[in-house]
């Protein structure tokens, strides 16, 4: 603070009104405030830790909104003002409304509960080198050298041939055994290190050690094999052939956990999106009587590009609308609905590296801790694979932060031509809906355990919260 016996120049106060400029949001927490932060990066780490997979992620939201008395849109005969309903598709999508005094439009959040990760192949189970392994096929945009040495834990389905339904954890509990791809020792690694980092490790590498013990009959030729399918098939009555009608994938075993002396920041797996879809599930929560429709969708697919059924390149909010608009009665078509509508692609944006700033503009670039960041545009490669938001949309977004109070900044994904990387922006708003992406910066993105700051966590809950009681 300025005291008031020091004169400011004439220039010193013209460059303070005129230049853009943004602090550290936690300059200017009071006491309440920064407990407030600290307290939701409590519950967002309870969150993420029962959030390991978009699956459970899903299941997780569904529990929740139940709690705060969401009802099954399938169980429900009409809607009025103020009614709370959620659609769970497939257990891989969902998207919750609180109904408006406008119902007519939506004011929408749309974030993506799934996170790069190894998926196990239709045929992965055999043994080398008297171990049992699982092959996997990464999904999602990884380091694949990030993989290794890291202990991992499983999630997933599975159907017995007769049909019964399984599902499988392994690994999230204390004392549970956990699954490995050890690297190459650096001693015999002389030619693997002339490699360039995208082939150190190759997708076929990408093995998981999952059993050692064999079975003790000196006739069997892969002992070690028979031996995990003989505890699969004791266990869940699990044969080979299941594997071909199962979903596993594995993650990194590990907790969400602060990071810094001070906890201002969160480390755990999974953040891009589930940080955002928690902080926007928090927001509708607390949604009494919007104006318009609060609406939240938390879609899956969106590292592989959002294709496929449960993705948001898929009509699943079409369908919603569709289902929306007939049970409260509204005469609008779902394409005026949304074309109407308001959105924030919830998702989250690259910070400013302290290590290799040089890949980012420090000018246009997010920092951790400056607030939410409201980016105009998304993609690469001249604004490829975006919604380019209109400055019409920006304004209206800055007066809702401003209004509101809301911490934010502005933010671009790398230097232009450095690289890129997609959201769902611009599968909203192809309904011609508003839309900007909106979110917390990270560093480590795509990585086994990315961070962010609580503040920014905190401020892009509030942001949603704001613009979804609008
Ligand atoms: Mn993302
Ligand atoms: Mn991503």
């Amino acid at each position: 603070m300025v005291k008031e016996t020091e004169k400011k120049s004439k220039n010193k106060k013209l460059e303070e009104k005129l230049f853009y400029k943004k602090e550290s949001m936690w300059l200017d927490l009071e006491d309440k405030e920064f407990k407030s932060v600290m307290d939701f990066g409590e519950k967002y780490k309870e969150f993420m830790a029962k959030s390991k997979t978009e699956r459970l992620c899903i299941k997780n939201i569904q529990e929740i909104l139940e709690k705060e008395g969401f009802k099954n849109i399938e169980d429900v005969k009409s809607l009025k003002k103020g009614d709370r309903v959620f659609k769970n598709f497939k257990g891989k999508n969902i998207i919750a409304s609180v109904i408006g005094n406008n119902p007519e439009v939506f004011r929408l959040v749309g974030s993506h509960v799934d996170s790069p990760r190894l998926d196990l192949k239709p045929g992965p189970l055999y043994q080398n080198a008297e171990v049992a392994l699982f092959q996997s096929h990464y999904y999602g945009g990884i380091k694949k050298f990030h993989w290794v040495n890291t202990p991992l834990e499983m999630h997933g389905v599975a159907f017995t041939k007769k049909g019964e339904y399984l599902e499988i954890h392994i690994g999230d509990k204390d004392d549970d055994p956990r699954f490995i791809i050890p690297d190459l020792l650096p001693h015999l690694a002389k030619e693997q290190m002339k490699k360039e980092a995208g082939k150190i490790i190759e997708g076929e590498d990408l093995n998981i050690i999952c059993g050692h013990i064999p079975v003790k009959d000196k006739e069997i030729k892969d002992r070690v094999k028979l031996n995990v399918m003989k505890y699969l098939n004791e266990k869940y009555s699990l044969i080979e052939e299941d594997f071909i009608c199962a979903e596993i994938e594995f993650v990194p075993a590990q907790k969400p956990v602060d990071i810094g002396f001070d906890r201002g920041l969160v480390g755990a797996y999974g953040q891009d999106d589930r940080v955002c879809a928690f902080a926007s599930l928090m927001a509708i929560i607390e949604i009494k009587n919007p104006a318009h429709t609060a609406t939240v969708f938390f879609t899956d697919k969106e590292e592989t590009g959002s294709y496929g059924d449960t993705g948001a390149d898929s009509f699943a909010l079409m369908n919603f609308t569709d289902k929306y608009r007939n049970l409260a009665s509204l005469k609008q078509s779902p394409w005026e609905i949304l074309e109407k509508s308001k959105s924030i692609s919830a998702d989250v944006t690259g910070a400013m590296d302290p290590t290799f700033s040089s890949v980012n503009d420090p000018q246009n670039v997010s920092y951790l801790g400056k607030g939410v960041s409201i980016e105009k545009y998304g993609g690469g490669g001249g604004k490829y694979s975006t919604n380019d938001a209109h400055a019409e949309y920006m304004q209206y977004m800055r007066n809702l932060a401003d209004r509101n109070s809301i911490p934010w900044q502005t933010g671009e994904m790398g230097k232009i031509d450095i690289g890129g990387g997609g959201t769902i922006a611009m599968l909203l708003s192809r309904y011609g809906m508003d839309c900007v992406d909106a979110g917390p910066s990270l560093l480590g993105m795509h990585s086994i355990c990315e961070v962010t700051s609580k503040a920014d966590i905190y401020a892009s809950y509030l942001l949603y919260r704001a613009f979804l009681k609008e």
